[in-house]
């Protein structure tokens, strides 16, 4: 099976081949469950998986593999109208998505369930993230579940399948999707052209997500994640002012200098607790990053990382953020730049 997108997902990642051969040997068997739910970390594309059962299932001319054709006239659909999907709604006045799915979006998805299918194939429903259905919408998708109509095929995808009530769960069939182990996730990121130097950043990062790590590597994000690392050692050898460069940070997205941030704390908190080269996000400064370990104490960086998990939560209720940066850095020049000459 070769990797690649298209608008007719004709393909899996690698690490989906076991999880992939269990789902169509049912599907040949005419054992697959009216209701699926797909479940595993973030980035280890989920909704990539149903998609291609929900194409698969619409194909006239299903491929050995199980995979859709990607040729036939149902594949070629642009909007195929015995697919239905649901997520949370974006509100058109604020722009911002709700933080729940909720329970209008269930009774107009019973309707659909109402009609017949268009081709006689089946009818397939993706619903994600499951975990973002509120009680009553939860409780309405249940009914539905309980008795499914025919040739209907519901797809709820989840990360945290835990926040899924116990019935809903008991309902379906769980497909797991692994996180891939580093070697193929390695293997996958060279075979999609990833600059070769930055690969292992990208995937320490994305805390070994593979497909997260191909999004850092297709951005700007590696540059501006190694430029803050630069100034964050910059600051401690005294050659950049911290109020300099906490508001040079405001022109960045706020995740990137709070990750690049944790990612070095986390780097340092390693380095100094174990001997014999640890792995490190931040490898490429770790002689750098190994001088300040030696002489910064465990208090001084635990107080570091308490003020960087504070921020998150400070971030997300619109406090200032320059004044958050200005005192993390002035915290961090104080506690390491005494160390380096
Ligand atoms: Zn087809």
């Amino acid at each position: 099976m070769d990797i690649q997108e298209s608008n007719t997902i004709q393909t899996i990642y690698p690490w989906q081949f076991d999880a992939w051969n269990r789902l169509t040997s049912n599907t040949k068997n005419n054992r697959v469950a009216h209701a699926l739910l797909i479940s595993g970390a973030k980035g280890v594309g989920k909704y990539h998986f149903a998609t291609a059962f929900k194409n698969a299932m619409l194909c006239s001319d299903k491929q050995t593999d199980g995979l859709a054709c990607g040729k036939c006239r149902y594949c070629k659909m642009q909007q195929h109208p015995d697919f239905y999907e649901i997520t949370q709604e974006v509100d058109e006045r604020t722009n911002k998505k709700s933080n729940v799915i909720k329970i209008d979006q269930i009774r107009k998805l019973i309707d659909f369930t109402l009609l017949h299918t268009h081709f006689g194939m089946a009818k397939i429903i993706i619903i994600h993230p499951a975990e973002a259905m509120n009680k009553s919408a939860s409780n309405a998708l249940l009914k539905i579940l309980e008795e499914p109509p025919q040739d209907t095929y519901f797809v709820l995808i989840s990360d945290q399948i835990q926040q899924l009530s116990a019935t809903i769960r008991s309902r379906c069939q769980i497909i797991n999707i692994q996180q891939p182990d580093i070697d193929t996730s390695m293997q996958w990121l060279n075979s999609q052209n990833i600059n070769d130097n930055i690969v292992s950043l990208c995937l320490e990062l994305a805390y070994n997500s593979p497909l997260t790590a191909k999004m850092l590597a297709e951005t700007n994000y590696i540059e501006q994640h190694t430029k803050l690392i630069k100034n964050l050692l910059s600051i401690s050898s005294q050659s950049e002012d911290p109020m300099v460069v906490a508001n040079s940070w405001l022109k960045i997205d706020t995740n990137v200098p709070l990750h690049a941030l944790y990612s070095c704390l986390s780097d340092l908190i390693l380095l100094k607790s174990m001997e014999n080269n640890p792995k490190i996000i931040n490898n490429i400064n770790r002689d750098s990053l190994q001088n300040i370990a030696n002489n910064v104490s465990f208090t001084g960086l635990y107080v570091i990382l308490d003020k960087i998990v504070f921020a998150k939560h400070q971030i997300q209720s619109n406090v200032a953020i320059l004044g958050i940066y200005e005192d993390i850095l002035n915290l961090w020049q104080r506690l390491t730049s005494k160390i380096i000459q």
